[in-house]
């Protein structure tokens, strides 16, 4: 039976996910508090995020996958402000010392650490019923933080990337039926590897007046946004940006639908001033991620959603509706 110690020791404090000391980070993984340190000119971005067995993955799920999944979302706060990944800390309950799930789990976080340099610095390990809480800790120019709060009426609002995928696999996910290959991989990539927008939100720091990852769903989340910046928004439902898996399997509506309400894509959301077009369209280009601007922030607090014609729709889960 392995001891939590062992456990730290073999599979948290391993090379490529724990971290190695260096300038930024002083200590990690092994004494009583990791030491970060802060350059002058930045401020310290940090978010933490809670997965709890068959609320937020399946009992069944494969560990690497669920650990991935657990880091990524977290990178994706860190990207929706404009930081860049500094260190993580992971606080972990398991109902046993399975060391094959734990060597998985170790795989999974290794592999996003390493793919987004955000080292493991640090953590608690106790016996329960399995959860996982991931803080990160990034670093952004001071006073340049991308916020939910910074839109104004007249600011375009963009996203990044396409929507609507993880909400499809998710559907195949809760069926339990035995999944196409195809189907699988889908769900694996769309689902457990969303990936953290880090180079794109950096980069529009200076750029937006206002940002969020979406993850609760498009129409949701620029609700979140709206209230924040007391602004109402106006989205031009042929602009959104349709995932193409869900273009060729679905009827159009409700691809639309699950494009702008299905959650868990983790693109980010941005508002930027008509004079920031350019710019944000040209930083899109140099990291390799589409940019579309679906539509403008407006005075008042209603968000808007507009057919070709112009007609306002409204959505539920099959599809939408015109409004009588
Ligand atoms: P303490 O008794 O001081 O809380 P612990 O025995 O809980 O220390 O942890 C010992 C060291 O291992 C600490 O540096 C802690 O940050 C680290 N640690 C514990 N669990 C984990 C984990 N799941 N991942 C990474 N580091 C961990
Ligand atoms: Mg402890």
């Amino acid at each position: 039976m392995l001891s939590e110690f062992d456990i730290i020791q073999q599979y948290f404090a391993q090379p490529g996910l724990a971290a190695n000391t260096n300038e930024a980070i002083r200590k990690g993984i092994g004494d009583d508090c990791a030491l970060l340190s802060i350059p002058a000119g930045f401020e310290l971005a940090i978010s933490m995020d809670t997965l709890v067995e068959n609320v937020h993955f399946p009992a069944n799920a494969e560990a690497n996958l669920i650990a991935y999944r657990a880091l990524a979302v977290n990178l994706s706060d860190l990207a929706a402000t404009g930081a860049s990944p500094l260190a993580f800390t992971l606080a972990l309950t398991l109902p046993n010392a399975d060391e094959a799930w734990i060597r998985a789990f170790s795989e999974g976080l290794k592999q996003c650490a390493a793919e987004f340099s955000c080292p493991l610095v640090g953590g608690d390990t106790t016996r329960g019923p399995l959860s996982i809480t991931i803080q990160v800790h990034g670093l952004v120019p001071s006073g340049k933080a991308i916020t939910r709060s910074g839109a104004s009426p007249g600011d375009k609002i963009y996203v990044s990337g396409s929507l609507g995928v993880a909400a499809h696999a998710l559907r195949y996910l809760q069926e339990e039926q035995a999944m196409s290959p195809e189907n699988k991989a889908l769900l694996d990539t769309a689902f457990y590897r969303p990936i953290p927008r880090l180079t794109l939100g950096s980069g529009a720091a200076g750029i937006v007046s206002a940002g969020m990852d979406i993850s609760d769903g498009l129409l949701a989340d620029l609700g979140h946004l709206c209230r924040n910046s007391n602004t109402g928004a106006e989205i031009h439902l042929p602009t959104i940006p349709v995932a193409r898996p869900l273009k060729t399997h679905l009827p159009e509506q409700e691809a639309l639908a699950l494009a702008v309400t299905g959650g868990d894509d983790y693109e980010l959301l941005l508002t930027a001033h008509p004079d920031k077009e350019q710019a944000l369209l040209e930083l899109g280009a140099k990291c390799n991620v589409p940019i579309n601007c679906i539509g403008e922030m407006t005075a008042g607090d209603a968000v808007t959603c507009l057919d070709a014609q112009g007609k306002k729709v409204r959505f539920d889960q099959k599809g939408y509706q015109h409004f009588s």
